[in-house]
């Protein structure tokens, strides 16, 4: 496949992915500028259309293309103008680009949003992200009561504002639309507003430019549940803080809902006013913690059963020991390793599963070296260290050696060959007998099953 056939269907799949209305306001305009090694160019012509790209489709962008490309590492995203001849029709809408100010150029998005002056939500929740689709675990749980909470209440109002923290890509997006689902069900007549604080931003700026301030308070006062996503945007912007500040009050003084989302706690929102921080502490702050091993399982089983996939479970299980940092990474692995599958028209394998997700991997490697784990495993079956290495092929040590093995490919990076060798100079084929024996066992040996489990815990 060319260079440009791999950016053609990787196109198609991003529309797919992400909807016609979408791909047209951010996507269309993508253009393969230039593969440089591991380094592929994309273009856009506008600032605004890049930092808005870059953010929210960069990373599922380089995973379709190292998914067809495996020589491709990173994705580049530049600034090129259109070329004003060709394009007499994209005329700029709103000519801020001398201020600094994002809004640039005729991109297809300001277009629509000057067209369309009333926020919508429908149009702007994501109809995958629902409360059943989310999985509650101790990490979470709080979050997620609170969250269903809020749709429960019909007159009162338990708390006000709701504000959910935590780290990147640990649900606080998904909570919010799930809450925005539950109330468009269970109380239609409600108007709620979700968008996220860039958002916010950009139509309080817009407002100011228009000088439609008017139009623009009315709009975000009128709502019966507000919903700001990622309200840490607007620290250090102080007129926006200020305008959002009103709003608010405006909406607790009327008995509204708002639900806001962080990435810190409001006490550690620097470069946001105090009386801001105070406000939004008022309510009830649920935090979500990162997520543990059983969560990450959970998430996964549940995508697979519900995209009706066929795959191992311990590859499941292997991405969620490996995959550590957030579920939305999480996900990425797993869409990556069956991009790869599908692409390749072969079942998904553990070693298919390494190879795919190398960098991934890496970054999230945890660094247990095959001698942390022979030592633990020796110590657990009380055998001594240098069994791990002996050519010894009595039971009571070949046995916890295949362990050693086992957990040497789950845990780390290393590759059959590069394990066989630390194990005494062993050829990979006997490393590849020790996983298969293992698993089987692991399968009708309960005592074993936990043996394993007990270790992995201790090695992580
Ligand atoms: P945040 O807004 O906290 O950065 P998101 O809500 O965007 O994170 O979550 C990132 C991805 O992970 C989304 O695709 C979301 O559906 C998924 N996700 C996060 N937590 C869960 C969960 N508990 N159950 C199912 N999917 C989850
Ligand atoms: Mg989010």
């Amino acid at each position: 496949m060319t260079d440009n056939e791999i950016w053609k269907r990787i196109r198609e799949k991003l529309r797919s992915e992400f909807g016609e209305a979408t791909f047209n306001s951010w996507l269309k305009n993508i253009e393969l500028e230039k593969i440089d090694g591991d380094t592929v160019s994309l273009t856009l012509p506008t600032r605004f259309l890049r930092d808005w790209v870059s953010n929210n489709y960069a990373t599922r962008i380089r995973q379709l293309w190292c998914a067809a490309d495996s020589a491709i590492r990173n994705i580049e995203i530049r600034v090129k103008p259109l070329d004003r001849k060709n394009s007499a029709s994209q005329k700029p809408t709103i000519g801020f680009a001398e201020t600094g100010s994002p809004f640039i150029g005729g991109a297809t998005p300001i277009i629509t949003e000057v067209a369309n002056p009333d926020p919508s939500l429908m149009s702007s929740l994501d109809p995958r992200l629902t409360f059943d689709n989310f999985v509650v675990g101790k990490s979470n749980e709080l979050a997620h009561a609170a969250a269903r909470r809020v749709t429960e209440a019909k007159d009162s109002i338990p708390f006000n504002p709701l504000y959910l923290y935590g780290g990147v890509g640990l649900g606080k997006t998904h909570l919010m639309h799930a809450i925005g689902h539950a109330i468009a069900t269970n109380s239609p007549q409600k108007k709620v507003l979700y968008l996220s604080a860039e958002k916010f931003m950009y139509r309080f700026i817009r407002a100011l430019r228009y000088k439609d301030t008017m139009n623009f308070k009315e709009q975000f006062r009128s709502v019966d549940v507000l919903m700001i996503d990622d309200v840490q945007f607007i620290a250090g912007k102080d007129s926006t803080q200020e305008e959002f500040f009103h709003t608010f009050n405006a909406l607790v003084d009327q008995n509204h809902q708002i639900i806001i989302s962080g990435d810190r706690s409001p006490t550690d929102l620097e470069g946001m006013e105090e009386r801001m921080r105070s406000r939004l502490g008022w309510g009830l702050v649920a935090d979500i913690h990162p997520t543990d091993y059983e969560l990450r399982l959970g998430i996964l089983q549940s995508k697979v059963e519900q995209g009706n996939i066929d795959i191992e479970p311990r590859i499941l299980e292997f991405l969620a020991h490996r995959i550590t940092s957030n579920v939305r990474e999480l996900e990425g692995a797993l869409n990556r390793v069956l991009a790869y599958s599908e692409l390749v028209g072969r079942a998904v394998t553990l070693e298919s599963t390494q190879e795919v997700l190398r960098d991934l991997l890496r970054a999230n490697d945890r660094r247990i070296t095959i001698e942390e784990i022979q030592k633990k495993v020796a110590e657990h079956f009380n055998i001594r260290m240098s069994d791990m290495h002996s050519a010894r092929r009595a039971r009571a040590v070949a046995r916890p050696r295949q362990v050693a093995m086992y957990l040497a490919k789950q845990l780390t990076s290393r590759s059959l060959p590069e394990i066989g060798r630390k194990f005494g100079g062993r050829d990979h084929t006997t490393v590849m007998h020790a996983l298969r024996k293992i698993d089987q066992l692991r399968e009708q040996d309960v005592a074993l099953s936990e043996d394993i489990e007990l270790l992995r815990r201790m090695l992580e």
